[in-house]
């Protein structure tokens, strides 16, 4: 690997006619336009744009809010005064998306039949439910509850828990996570897309199912009920309806809830889940039935990815494309905190990615010569709502996507001061690995793994979209690790930001907050995307990763 960012570097070398062709002795070294240009990135420039598009004037950039827009047109003019080009299809700067918001009426009770007895249970207390059709009504009437498992079905790992079952037209109970007791099977406690509740109501609705439940528990799910019982509230957005199947509803269960009706089938709880930990495990029909209706206020907007383009400078290689992304969307206005605040600012979340992405653009822009391969920022929308503008430009991509060498992924950026490391989301993953390690450790640092594998972060930002269709794509978070700090200090930091400030109308810009790591974590974002744009070869995921299947399938039809 270590070779080819070496070539990627003599390539930059030769291409901007330096005085020496010697090999360099590390990703940096000699490379001094490539140094001028890092310095652009600078604190004053971060600062602007953050203190810019999380002022009250853009009202927390609610997708199809006005604030939306209003930030899309000042992202796109920062792009543009960068002398980027207009990144979209055609030739604009927005790629624009429709996005239809669904607001179930959840019912106050839902009622499920046993042989012997009946069980009511309440909504916020006991379940949350959504429609799972974009529809003016969702409804179910008397169909069977089957206990699945995990739900997951994964050829790679010879695991089947729909294997000699027909679930067209009944309601699946479904465990979270995925098995998590042995390294080599859905790479033990690391929370793989199967093991996210996404996946799973996906996988039970291709299998004909016309509802899902969720037994929810905290480990399982990597946060507390809670969680659900706040997203449950308003319009949930997603992209228009295609052609995949969709169950009716999708819901949520706590555990307690989901021990009483299986219950009612004379089962145990434990047992059953017992069971799904087997290879050999077969869904179980509960003999129980339920009927469920809600009522659903369908709502349509529109928002838009901003995208700038930086051509690459190889005649051939420019056809290929790294891809910055950062979502410019919070959430809107919503209710008051105890100081009557109803803007949600987003500073950090997502105003610092956003500054710090367009930051590496301005780097990119001041080299002398394009790098190879073309550089596409993009700035996607409705990232808050469920990775929608990146699902939307990952099934409309601008570079066909075994053209898409690499996504660099930014949500989040560090607020407190220098570090002595960078968190790695995706580490493992794919050959990007050895870039960055190298790159950091040029500037005396190193590389943290996530710190919480179980949680499933890989999945929940806009890098994931682009994996899906087998980007190999990473997700650089701030590390924990400060100059001049305890160890604890940083995670600290972190615990009182996520606790006090997170996806809260108090995430607004301070003029104290201390962009000193963000500047450097940026210059390694710089630099990573560039020995990828210079390299002969794009990054390859490690042989058996989940998505490496995908890639292939992207390589082999540009062959054709
Ligand atoms: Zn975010």
């Amino acid at each position: 690997m270590r070779s080819t960012i070496i070539l990627g570097v003599i390539a930059v070398l030769v291409a901007l006619a330096a005085c020496t062709r010697e090999e360099p002795a590390t990703v940096n070294d000699g490379n001094v336009a490539g140094e001028d240009a890092a310095q652009e990135i600078t604190d004053e420039f971060i600062r602007e744009i953050i203190a810019e598009i999380s002022s009250d004037a853009y009202e927390g950039r609610g997708p199809g809010s006005a604030g939306d827009a209003k930030a899309r047109q000042y992202l796109a003019r920062r792009l543009d005064d960068l002398g980027l080009l207009p990144g979209a299809a055609d030739g604009t700067w927005e790629q624009l998306f429709d996005l239809v918001g669904v607001n179930s009426h959840q019912p106050a009770k839902w009622t499920f039949g046993g042989p012997d007895s009946s069980l009511t249970i309440k909504q916020w207390d006991d379940f949350i439910v959504n429609s799972g059709v974009q529809k003016e009504r969702s409804e179910v009437t008397d169909a069977e509850v089957v206990f699945v498992g995990y739900g997951i079905q994964a050829p790679e790992f010879d695991w089947d828990d729909y294997a000699g079952a027909d679930v067209t037209g009944k309601i699946v109970l479904i465990m979270n996570n995925d098995p998590d007791w042995d390294p080599d099977l859905f790479a033990g406690d690391t929370r793989l897309w199967y093991g996210r509740w996404d996946y799973k109501q996906q996988k039970a609705a291709q299998m004909g199912a016309i509802g899902t439940i969720i037994i929810h528990t905290t480990p399982s799910a990597g946060y507390p009920f809670q969680v659900l019982q706040n997203s449950g509230a308003g319009a949930q957005f997603e992209l228009p309806a295609g052609d995949a199947p969709r169950a009716q509803f999708n819901a949520w269960l706590v555990e307690d809830a989901a021990r009483e009706l299986v219950a009612l089938a004379g089962q145990d709880l434990d047992v059953l889940r017992e069971a799904a930990y087997n290879r050999d495990f077969e869904p179980v029909p509960l003999g129980v039935t339920t009927s469920i209706a809600m009522d659903v206020e369908i709502t349509r907007v529109q928002s838009a990815n901003v995208l700038g383009l930086i051509p690459g400078s190889d005649p051939i290689l420019k056809d290929e494309v790294v891809i910055y992304s950062a979502h410019h969307d919070h959430l809107g206005i919503g209710p008051a905190n105890d100081d009557g605040d109803t803007i949600y600012n987003g500073a950090m979340d997502n105003a610092s990615g956003v500054a710090e992405v367009i930051a590496m653009a301005k780097a990119f822009k001041s080299l002398p010569v394009a790098p190879r391969r073309s550089i596409l920022i993009a700035l996607v929308g409705a990232e808050e709502q469920g990775l929608i503008g990146s699902q939307w430009y990952a099934a409309n991509p601008t570079f066909a996507p075994g053209k898409i060498a690499a996504n660099l992924n930014y949500d989040g950026g560090n607020i407190w001061g220098e570090t002595h490391d960078v968190t790695y989301i995706g580490l493992g993953k794919s050959s990007i690995d050895q870039i960055v390690t190298l790159l950091l450790s040029e500037q005396g640092r190193v590389v943290k793994p996530d710190q919480f594998p179980d949680k499933g972060y890989f999945y929940r930002s806009d890098q994931f979209s682009f994996a899906k269709i087998g980007v190999p794509a990473v997700y650089l978070d701030p590390g924990t690790d400060f100059v001049d700090r305890t160890p604890e200090w940083g995670k600290q930091q972190v615990d009182y930001y996520t606790e006090v400030h997170y996806h809260q109308p108090s995430d607004e810009y301070d003029p104290n907050w201390n962009f000193d790591g963000m500047i450097e974590d940026a210059r390694i974002g710089f630099w990573t995307g560039l020995a990828i744009a210079n390299a002969d070869d794009m990054p390859v995921w490690n042989e058996g990763d989940e998505f490496e299947a995908a890639r292939i399938k992207a390589l082999a039809a540009e062959q054709d």
